[in-house]
């Protein structure tokens, strides 16, 4: 590791430690659409009942309309219940409990599973399936109370889901990678039958963040130019688990609010994913995202025979942007020209000096909880035309 991306880390670490925690969980999370995009807030990953969940699966619903999200997916295991004696097994039963529950409501409902084998490929879902119940399941010996693998598990039984997947046209993502370390022997995490799977154009996202940012998925993400995602994993109330920030959701820049809009967005990988106060993304949404929070305004004043520009943000999102600025004049008041942009708060500063009476003055802006990749953060240009 060089000694700038140490650095880079060590500031992001910092600012991680400045920013505020709130005491109590913000449900409802506000983004501005892109240019061209809307922006959805979703979630991929959701448990219930019929695996190894707690919630009866239109309690999901109630929590995502609580939350303000748009999109959410049901991805029970498709290889373990929890309650097979009160419960009969149909993986397709969260999705229309939850899609009833949803309808007449700004939620659109996907259909999905988690393929959850303890060896590579590991956990991924699948989502939107058209029947989650033809998907094999093999490799498994016993699925009922207790999950219990064939001993000798052929790779065609591991492969067979996923091909069922991709016949369905499904959207599949590698979970959690590195969640357990299941296999000593196979620590490469994106094993030979992941690159295979991604290789057959079927594995084509990644969660980068499970609950928490996982920095070995993102350089996975990088190398293989998979979609970034980020998701909750609910197994019982989000809220509880995430009670002192918001849950993680994947943001999905879409030309259409349709089950069909989402996927297009995945496919073209057209995401940012929102967790504690970060956003992880690729450069271009992560520079939308941003410079549409962004509501600019200045004023150009004479103070004491001094030209100076008076300049205020309003960030219309709700991610305290921590930025440090740098202009060809200096910026009065703010040491090193850090801020913190906070939600919905107008900021003003003033650049000073600016006796050549500019028409365009560009400034440089560093946002250091945008992320852009594992090693650098955003890094971008607000210009003012005078
Ligand atoms: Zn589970
Ligand atoms: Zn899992």
């Amino acid at each position: 590791m060089t000694l700038i991306m140490k650095n880079i880390n060590k500031l992001l670490l910092i600012t991680a430690s400045l920013m505020v925690v709130n005491s109590y969980a913000q449900t409802k999370m506000n983004f501005p659409d892109i240019p061209g995009y809307q922006t959805l807030k979703c979630d991929f990953h959701l448990h219930t009942v019929y695996s190894d969940g707690s919630v009866w699966p239109n309690f999901r619903v109630m929590e995502a309309l609580r939350d303000g999200l748009d999109v959410i997916a049901m991805t029970d295991h498709i290889d373990f219940e929890s309650y097979p004696e009160f419960i009969e097994k149909d993986y397709n039963k969260p999705y229309e409990i939850a899609g009833k529950a949803a309808e007449g409501k700004k939620l659109i409902v996907i259909n999905g599973g988690e393929i959850s084998p303890r060896v590579s490929p590991y956990h991924n879902n699948a989502i939107f399936l058209k029947d989650v119940n033809k998907l094999p399941i093999d490799y498994m010996q016993t699925t009922e109370k207790k999950f219990v693998m064939k001993d000798h598990i052929d790779k065609k039984e591991l492969i067979a889901p996923f091909l069922e997947a991709q016949k369905q046209d499904a959207f599949v993502f590698y979970n959690h990678p590195g969640y357990a370390w299941w296999d000593k022997k196979d620590t490469a995490i994106f094993t030979g039958l992941h690159k295979e799977l991604h290789e057959k154009g079927i594995i084509k996202g990644i969660e980068v963040v499970n609950g928490r940012y996982n920095i070995i998925a993102h350089r996975i993400a990088e190398k293989y130019n998979l979609t970034l995602l980020g998701n909750s994993d609910a197994h019982a109330d989000v809220f509880y688990t995430y009670r002192t920030s918001h849950r993680p959701v994947t943001l999905a820049f879409v030309k259409d609010k349709t089950e069909e809009g989402v996927k297009e967005a995945l496919k073209k990988k057209r995401t940012a994913v929102y967790v504690d106060d970060f956003i992880i993304a690729r450069y271009p949404e992560a520079d939308a995202l941003f410079k549409a929070s962004l509501e600019t305004s200045f004023e150009k004043r004479v103070r004491n025979g001094e030209p100076i520009l008076s300049v205020t943000i309003i960030n219309k999102s709700d991610v305290p942007y921590s930025i440090r600025m740098t202009a060809p004049y200096n910026i009065e008041n703010y040491p090193l020209g850090q801020m913190i942009l906070k939600p919905h708060e107008p900021r003003t500063f003033v650049v000073k000096e600016m006796w050549d009476n500019p028409s365009l003055i560009e400034l440089d802006v560093e946002v250091y909880n945008v992320v852009v990749s594992p090693e650098q953060n955003l890094r971008t240009k607000i210009q003012l035309q005078l």
